[in-house]
């Protein structure tokens, strides 16, 4: 087996709290470098380039970039143009627009690209679309809700234009766009605006998948327990995802899963496309909130504060 020399980009909460350990794990990459305006993971040697990391380790091979989605199309650029392969986090983009490109690039550069879900590698996804085969989907119900203070303490960046409560949302909408057999069509939505900031705390989606109702809600403002959960109710039985769809019960009976997390599986597909030097950049997940914001009414509530 290869290893592949990797470096992060972008050393902020989540590339602390899973890729560090989840590389560290891995016996297919190894953390050679890491490109961050202000402290390296412990151990490792820190740049303030892509270009200066890969003068000083020319052995390293590809990136995983874990700065906000705003501003990656020029990382992505700058990765390309030093033959390095890529794997982004969620969400790929600021626009649509931007994120439609990334493949294409990577591409005419002869590099593999991966935009990642991390939700979709849950541990319940795969065995919950399975069961969700052949069976027609009556309802299904999401409530995706957590405390924004617990997940982004003080990240400014969150409340951009475009982010705010899509942020986690995206996960969400990432497990439906791929579990459920028809795509899902946005009738109505609702976006709860703070009066003090740009992106929206709270959003109520009404969709629907071929004659079903889906019914989405996301809240950034949950106190106590966090709740993400997916409701799907068939013909043939009740299904509940839960815990970000880690956990499965059928008919209010649990459904043993394997407990391997989210992200050892995000960087085993990341080796199966270098593996196959292939690419994969499904947009559909960010798409669904570009039709949130344009048809989205949009609603002021009361300011957040931190
Ligand atoms: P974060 O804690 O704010 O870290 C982002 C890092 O990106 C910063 O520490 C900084 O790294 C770099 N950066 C570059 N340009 C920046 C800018 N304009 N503003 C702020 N930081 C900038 O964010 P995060 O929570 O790790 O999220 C990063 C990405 O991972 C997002 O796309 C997010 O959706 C995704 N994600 C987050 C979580 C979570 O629970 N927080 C979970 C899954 C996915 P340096 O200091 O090294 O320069």
């Amino acid at each position: 087996m290869s290893v592949t020399k990797i470096a992060l980009v972008g050393i902020g909460k989540i590339a602390r709290d899973q890729h560090v350990p989840t590389i560290a794990a891995s016996d297919r990459f190894e953390l050679v470098a890491a490109v961050t305006g202000h402290q390296p993971p412990e151990g490792i040697p820190g740049y303030r380039t892509i270009a200066e990391m890969v003068q000083a380790h020319p052995e390293v091979q590809a990136v995983s970039i874990c700065t906000p989605p705003r501003g990656r199309m020029q990382v992505i650029a700058e990765a390309l143009s030093h033959n390095l392969d890529v794997m982004i986090e969620k969400p790929p983009a600021a626009t649509i627009s931007e994120a439609e490109t990334f493949a294409g690039m990577a591409r005419d550069a002869g590099r593999v690209f991966y935009a990642t879900w991390h939700s979709r590698e849950a541990a319940a996804v795969e065995p919950a679309k399975q069961w969700l085969d052949g069976k027609t989907i009556r309802r299904v119900e999401v409530n995706w809700k957590e405390d924004v203070r617990v997940w982004h303490p003080g990240q400014a960046w969150i409340w951009e234009p475009g982010i705010g409560v899509f942020d986690p949302g995206i996960n969400a909408l990432s497990v439906l766009t791929h579990i459920l057999p028809l795509p899902m069509m946005l009738q109505s939505a609702e976006l709860r605006f703070p009066s003090n900031r740009d992106a929206p705390i709270a959003a109520d989606l009404d969709y629907t998948h071929g004659d079903a109702p889906v019914r989405v809600e996301f809240d950034f403002d949950q106190r106590g327990p966090q709740t993400w959960d997916i409701v799907i109710e068939t013909d043939a039985g009740h299904l509940k995802l839960s815990e970000g769809a880690s956990k499965m019960a059928v008919d209010g009976e649990a459904v043993a899963v394997d407990d391997d997390p989210e992200y050892a599986r995000l960087y085993r597909h990341f080796a199966k496309l270098l593996d196959a030097r292939q690419s994969d950049a499904d947009l559909s997940p960010f798409r669904h909130v570009a039709d949130a914001y344009l048809l989205g009414r949009r609603r002021e509530v009361g300011p957040f504060e931190e």
